[in-house]
Formats: structure tokens, sequence, C-alpha cells
């Protein structure tokens, strides 16, 4: 069995897709999966930075300037069933970078593309604040301009690379009378005067998490990406467009679950036979094969039509699809890997197993990037959207 598999969403793969997909696979096993789990936060930051430049040598951040959202789903699903920690590199990069790829300056662009691409830059996205989680239009960091600079003040927190990026995309209020209009977003270097990392927030997996403070940080206004007051469609189209891979990451752990269960259902005896001969074990097998395949057609549904939808993002199919995907292939990836430490059972609890690593790293898909609930808000409010619009048409005819 190989993760990712093209075979189980041939349809929406171009040619390309499949060897690229053979070529993760293979790299991710023998790069990245022979890496040892870092023992606590310090040596997680420090393998981020070595895994950035693995992954930069070898070109495979390319996709992510190609805006190529199927190829970014592949090689998430890769990387996650390898090492959640490559994946959350990888993760990150395309999410501070896309905002500068979509409306960043030709002068940004130049700056911080071919770095990011390379692994020699380390991106961060700087949106969650203490008071705007989930409600993002609601956050407080401002960017007030002073002739040819902007000065920004605030805190962020829950920032995944906080302390170790090389740049924070920031999402910042520079009229709080306009809210959400008034929202606009800056590339912000790390060493940035005024810009201090405030300490880590420590998760139970590898992940480097922290806080960051803006006093009076001076960035010149050749840093904003977009107009003013566009930030907020800007932070939401990136994370439109994203979406569908935190879904494939999903499927990536959720296929490594399932592997390492079937391989000890096959060797580890009880009763006199094999794991996978019992009727039970097979229940659990089954469910966990199908809630994988079910969600990877949701997740490359939604990176087809976000590449059919070109740069963009945002539109109405897209923000529908993604949010789907990422609602089912998360919370099925939690039920998958969770069957998947029961079948291994003592075994599957110990923190030198695979599985207890995705068991911990799997948790968090299902809060960043827009939480389960805001995912099903997002569904059920297209679904009563068209059905008003669809009401109205028959009023008028
Ligand atoms: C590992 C990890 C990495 C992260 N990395 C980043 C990063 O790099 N950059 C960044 O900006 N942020 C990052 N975050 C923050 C993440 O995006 C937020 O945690 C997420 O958006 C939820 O916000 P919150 O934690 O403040 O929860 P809240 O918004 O306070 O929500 C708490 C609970 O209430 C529910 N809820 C909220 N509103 C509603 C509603 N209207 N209806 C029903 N239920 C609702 C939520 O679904 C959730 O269950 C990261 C988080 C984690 C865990």
């Amino acid at each position: 069995m190989q993760t990712p598999d093209p075979a189980a969403v041939r349809a929406f793969l171009e040619d390309r897709h499949v060897e690229l997909a053979a070529g993760i696979a293979e790299f991710g096993a023998r790069e990245i999966g022979t890496l040892a789990e870092p023992a606590d936060d310090g040596a997680a930051r420090a393998q981020a930075r070595h895994i950035l430049e693995v992954l930069g040598r070898a070109d495979w951040f390319a996709p992510i300037g190609d805006q190529d959202l199927r190829a970014c789903c592949l090689i998430r699903e890769a990387l996650a069933a390898a090492s959640p920690l490559a994946d959350a590199v990888f993760a990150l990069q395309a999410l501070g970078s896309l905002p500068i790829v979509l409306a960043g300056t030709a002068q940004v662009k130049e700056r911080w593309l071919p770095a990011v691409r390379a692994g020699r830059a380390m991106a961060a996205f700087a949106m969650t604040e203490p008071d705007a989680g989930s409600d993002v239009a609601s956050l407080a960091t401002t960017a007030r301009r002073d002739g040819s600079d902007y000065i920004l003040r605030g805190t962020k927190t829950l920032i995944s690379n906080a302390g170790i990026a090389d740049f924070y995309t920031v999402f910042a209020s520079t009229d709080a009378a306009l809210g959400r209009r008034g929202i606009s977003c800056f590339v912000v270097p790390a060493d940035a005067p005024g810009l201090r990392y405030v300490g880590p927030q420590v998760l139970s997996a590898p992940h480097p998490l922290g806080e960051i403070a803006f006093t009076d940080c001076r960035v010149p206004a050749a840093c904003r990406v977009g107009d003013e007051g566009e930030g907020y469609r800007l932070g939401l189209a990136t994370l439109d467009r994203l979406r569908a891979t935190v879904a494939a990451a999903a499927c990536g752990m959720a296929a490594r679950a399932l592997e390492e269960a079937l391989a000890h259902a096959l060797g580890r005896r009880q009763f006199g036979k094999p794991l996978a001969e019992f009727q039970l074990i097979q229940e659990k097998l089954a469910r966990m094969a199908i809630e994988l395949a079910a969600a990877r057609l949701l997740v490359y549904r939604a990176a087809w039509e976000a590449d059919r939808a070109g740069g963009a993002g945002g539109a109405t199919r897209v923000t529908l699809e993604a949010a789907m995907a990422k609602a089912f292939a998360t919370e099925a990836a939690q039920r998958i890997v969770d069957a998947g430490v029961q079948i291994l059972g003592g075994r599957g609890v110990l923190a030198s197993h695979p599985v207890d690593r995705l068991y911990r790293s799997v948790r968090a898909l299902r809060i960043y990037e827009g939480t389960t609930e805001i995912q099903h808000l997002i569904v059920a409010g297209q679904l009563i959207r068209a059905a008003e619009a669809a009401r109205a048409a028959r009023g008028n005819s």
C-alpha cells in the first residue's frame, strides 16, 4: 500500500500527479520517515528547520508557488504518513506564502518566494489572537500608517513556527471602524524592530507553536500584501484554498494508522490465530478503509475544483467542497487513528510507537484552519443560501 495512493483518486489527477505521488512516497519513507521523533520542543524546532532544508533542496515546495493544489495534497498525505512534523513544515510554507503568491507586489514576491521554495526561508501565518480565534474579524492587532511605514501593535497566539520563522504573514486592522473590511495583510520579517517572540506553546505532539507580540513594530508600506482592507478576503481565500490540504494530511495520518494496524493484525496471534482472523478486528479494518476512501474522494474533488478555479480562490464551489473535505477527513482520521491504536492494543499507546504519535498529532487538525464546527457552519450556510435563492427565483416566476 502506497501513501498517497493515486489509484484511489485517479479521476481527479493528471499523469504528472501519479508520477509525483510515487516520488514523494519514496522520498518521505527514505528521508523523512527515518528521522527519530524529537524528544522535546527544542528538538522539534531544530528538526523542523532541518526538514525545511531537506524539502527545499529536493524542490518539494514548488507546487505551492505553482498553485498546484492536487500536488500539495499528495505531498501532505505522504509527509503526514511519514512524520506529522514534516507535514506541518510543508503546510506552513504554503499558508505563510500563498497570500504573497496571490497578491504580493513584485518586490515582496522577489524577496521571499524563491527563498520559500528553496527552503532557505521559513514562513508563518499570524492570524489568531488571544480574543480572536474562530471569529477572525474581531482581531485587535492594529497597523497604523506613519509616512512610508506602518506601525504594528498587538499579540498573536497559537502561531505555528513562532520563534523559528524567517517571516510572518500578519493580519492587522488598518481601520477598526470598518471591521473586517478594515483588515490588511503584511509580511513582517522576523527581525523587524518591535517584533518579539514571546515564547513557545508546547503541544503533546512535536509542532513548533508559540506567541509573538508587536510593540510599535515598524515595517515599510511595501510589506503590505494586497490593498488596505483586502486582508480579510485574502486570508479567507488562502484558508479556502489550503483547507483541502489539511484534509489530505488527515488522510496521510489515517493511511499510516491503517497500514500499521493491518500489519499488526496479520502478525499478532491471540487465542491461537492472527488478530486479522477475528471478525471484530476485520470490522474495524473495513470501517477504517471505507472512511479513508471516502475522505480521499472529498479531498481530491475539492483540490480538483480549486485547480480548475485557478488562482483567485474563494469561488463558491471551492469554499463548499473544501469545507466538506476538511470536516469529514479530519473527523474520520481521528476515528481511524483511534481504531488503529485499539488494534495495536498496549503497544499502540507506547509513546515510541508511530500510531501513538499519530494519535497525538491528528487531534489538532480538527481545530486549526477553521474548526469542524466552523466548517459545518460554512456548509450549512451555503445550503441555506442556495435554498433561499431557489425559493426567491420560484417566487419571481
Ligand atoms: C496546532 C495548532 C496550530 C495552529 N497554527 C496557527 C497558525 O499558524 N496561525 C494562526 O493564525 N492560528 C493557528 N492556530 C490557531 C487556530 O487557527 C485556532 O485555534 C482556531 O481557529 C480556533 O480558534 P480558538 O482556538 O480561539 O477557538 P475558539 O474560536 O474560541 O472556539 C472554541 C470552540 O468553540 C467553537 N465555536 C466557535 N465559534 C462557534 C460558533 N459560531 N458556532 C459553534 N461553535 C463555535 C469552536 O468550533 C471550538 O470548538 C493553530 C492552532 C493549533 C491547535
